[in-house]
């Protein structure tokens, strides 16, 4: 290897990058995208709003009128929100302001690649716990391996990314209370499972939720997503959050979701989550193929045929969905966002004519 990878540390090296294959089908539910666009109000009152504003000027250093909204949208002080560009580049500031080399980070597995391909980059080390055999958190092993390893920090992602299972809230409160580092509750999911760890916020200073406007919100394009944690966390946090991290188009579109959530986008979550239950349901009765009940907008599928195999076969019919064959436990599965009714009809379809 010449000088240069040399001088790239080798746990750097080691690792394979986190990057997503560029498929393109014309039902795409391999992302955990919202199926529909935007709501076209949205979009047009965003660009009335951007077409005043100079393109020659900053957006605003930290996007203040945005983080208010939010207050008032989550019921938690603005100082004790930070605005991202996407809420990966908060899981790297939280990370960056915490893991030294030989940190030592609980998550459980399988979950959002990222979390370890971060903590890796940063020197620290990962333990994970596997879930359980029906693919929902296994909290006593949890609880052991905690008392076992001492950990310096809990990663929970809840909703599950990939598994879609959920943290029940009062193991969830156990565990902050017991534990002295810092918890981090990856909550991009959780208005698909209509439960928040928000109102814990209050009584547990350890507490760190993230959030993002790329999947109910529908807004995925415009890389938003906010973190919420008492103020003294977040002043520290946001010193490794880059100057003009939200460019001016995404705080404006941010604000403008926020203040039409209700009216135009929970509509499309109840809709998203009524087509989830039915899809779950429908994908039950196909021979060799057993969904796992999700509290998210997408869910993962056991099936006989190799998922490979399915993956292929659906992208010939222009699906894409997410072949998760490589992650811990998941060798038999696939998975499948939620999308349109329509679109789902045509996933059920092909199922059924790929497992006859
Ligand atoms: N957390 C989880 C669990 C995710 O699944 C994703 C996106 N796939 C993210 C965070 C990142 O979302 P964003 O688009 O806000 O960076």
């Amino acid at each position: 290897m010449s000088g240069t990878s040399e001088s790239i540390k080798p746990e750097v090296r080691a690792l394979r990058p986190y990057s997503l294959r560029p498929d393109r089908a014309a039902i795409k539910l391999n992302q955990n995208e919202n199926p529909w666009n935007a709501p076209r109000e949205i979009i047009e009152e965003s660009l009335r709003r951007w077409q005043q504003r100079a393109w020659s000027r900053y957006p605003d250093f930290v996007p203040r009128a945005l983080c208010e909204n939010l207050a008032q949208f989550s019921g938690w002080p603005a100082d004790g929100i930070i605005a991202g560009n996407g809420s990966n580049e908060l899981i790297q500031a939280s990370l960056m302001v915490t893991i030294r080399p030989g940190s030592r980070v609980l998550i459980n597995e399988p979950t959002f690649a990222l979390y370890r391909q971060i903590v890796t980059i940063l020197g620290g080390e990962i333990i994970s716990v596997p879930l359980d055999s029906a693919l929902g958190f296994d909290i006593p092993r949890l609880k052991n391996q905690i008392e076992k390893s001492r950990p310096d920090l809990l990663i929970l992602c809840s909703p599950n990314n990939p598994t879609g299972c959920v943290f029940p809230r009062e193991d969830l409160e156990d565990l902050i209370e017991s534990f002295a580092g810092l918890v981090v509750v990856d909550e991009a999911y959780h208005e698909f499972s209509r439960q928040s760890v928000v109102p814990l916020l209050e009584r547990h200073q350890n507490l760190v939720v993230l959030r993002t406007f790329s999947k109910a919100m529908g807004l995925a394009a415009l890389r938003i997503g906010y973190l919420l944690a008492a103020p003294e966390l977040t002043r520290e946090i946001g010193k490794a959050v880059l100057p003009y991290n939200l460019n001016a188009l995404s705080q404006i579109a941010g604000q403008v979701a926020v203040e039409n959530y209700e009216a135009r986008l929970q509509p499309l979550v109840e809709l998203i989550c009524a087509e989830r239950d039915r899809l779950y349901e429908a994908l039950k009765t196909i021979n060799g193929l057993m969904p796992v009940q999700s509290q998210a907008n997408f869910m993962v599928i056991r099936s006989t045929i190799e998922p490979r195999r399915i993956f292929t076969e659906l992208l010939a019919r222009d699906i894409l969905v997410r072949d998760v064959s490589a992650y811990p436990l998941l060798a038999d599965f696939f998975r499948v966002s939620v999308g349109t009714p329509d679109e789902n009809n045509q996933l059920i379809a092909a199922l059924k004519e790929i497992c006859t």
